[in-house]
């Protein structure tokens, strides 16, 4: 890593991992040449680099309002005692099936959590987290979709995707994965296979048009073959993406493969997330220029926020006072509170599309 990131920097980053609950730096060879890519063309910080190597402003630039867990997933584990079960939704549950990931996000809203998962005594066998599983499956008939989340849970290879999706054959099977984007060769022949035996619906984590090469493409292209339904969402980071031009070229790169865009997450008010948060009022303006400059196969997708009681969108704002925003949703009143002022500073579109830009 030493050539993408300041020694200094490393250092200060590193010390601050356990401390702070902040996940390891990693990225695969396969994310890493294009962020090496990247840097050729235009110097650090560009919106590749940004996604995987912290910058100092990761660590220095606060907000008045941050939490560790925002979402509060601590509070939907309905087993005591197994924090690796998380249902919100009455029809549908979540399973963390792994804690690991190909490569670290720096603005993963489950940094916290991950980062507890990743301790040794954390960890639970895949064998016993499915039996679990299926217990309180067989004793809840209102759901009928298994989401498998992580970590990433493509990491935990063949025979075990294998096993699991043997186990749940009776429930519909979603994954959630960024796989495609840090690791692509996951999907082997053998792995597409098995997905499409079990129709499982595959739900991409892409954030940036230039994550989505030939390699990438021809993988999608194979998944598409297969009839594998996929879809995508992604979180509004800025410096990454938080410009309308950028979500154009993204998501019309998604219609053109076949994926199907289903949310653009507004990023957790989390600790050490100031330096991706776009201001609300940005985020509002963004949604209108998709809204304005596209077709509906491109501005179909939702701008939503996940909180403690579930997502909420623009029309559930219940009232603005000054950096307070209140949602309502379902009986409770969710507060959000907006970045201080100053602090958002419109990633720069020559950066973001240096390709095109250029
Ligand atoms: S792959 Fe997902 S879970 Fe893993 S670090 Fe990135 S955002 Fe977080």
């Amino acid at each position: 890593m030493e050539t993408l990131i300041n020694e200094e920097l490393k250092i200060r980053y590193e010390s601050l991992v356990g401390k702070e609950h902040l996940l390891p730096i990693k990225v695969t060879d396969f994310y890493k040449t294009k962020v090496n890519e990247e840097i050729d063309a235009i110097g650090y910080g560009g919106p590749l680099y940004r996604s995987v190597i912290p910058t100092l402003e990761k660590l220095d630039l606060h907000t008045s309002y941050e939490a560790r867990d925002y979402v509060e997933e601590y509070k939907h584990m309905p087993i005591p005692n197994v924090d690796y079960i998380i249902q919100k939704y009455e029809d549908r549950v979540i399973v963390i099936i792994t804690e690991l990931c190909f490569s670290h996000c720096q603005y993963c809203f489950r940094t916290y959590n991950l980062s507890e998962f990743q301790k040794d005594d954390f960890k639970v066998s895949l064998s016993r987290k499915v039996r679990v599983l299926k217990e309180y499956l067989r004793s809840n008939s209102k759901i009928h979709e298994v989401i498998l989340s992580g970590g990433d849970p493509l990491s935990i290879g063949y025979e075990n995707m294998q096993f699991i999706l043997s186990e749940l054959n009776e429930w519909d099977v979603r994954i959630h994965t960024r796989a495609i984007v840090y690791e692509p060769t996951v999907f082997s022949q053998e792995m597409i296979r098995l997905l499409s035996l079990f129709n499982v619906r595959l739900v991409f984590h892409i954030n940036h048009p230039y994550e989505i090469c030939q390699i990438v493409k021809e993988k999608i292209r194979s998944m598409h073959m297969c009839d594998i339904k996929m879809y995508a969402q992604f979180p509004l980071l800025r410096g990454i993406n938080d410009h309308s031009d950028v979500l154009i070229e993204l998501l019309t790169m998604m219609d053109n493969l076949y994926i199907r865009p289903i949310s653009i997450f507004i990023p957790d008010p989390i600790t050490y997330g100031a330096d991706y948060r776009v201001s609300f009022s940005r985020i509002i303006s963004i949604m209108d220029e998709l809204n304005w400059k596209t077709p509906s196969w491109i501005n179909s997708v939702r701008f939503v926020m996940d909180t403690t009681f579930g997502k909420v969108r623009r029309e559930n704002i219940l009232k603005i006072e000054g950096k307070h925003i209140t949602f309502y949703r379902d009986g409770h009143q969710i507060e959000y509170y907006d970045l201080d002022d100053g602090i958002d500073v419109p990633g720069d579109i020559n950066k973001m599309l240096w390709k095109s830009q250029g």
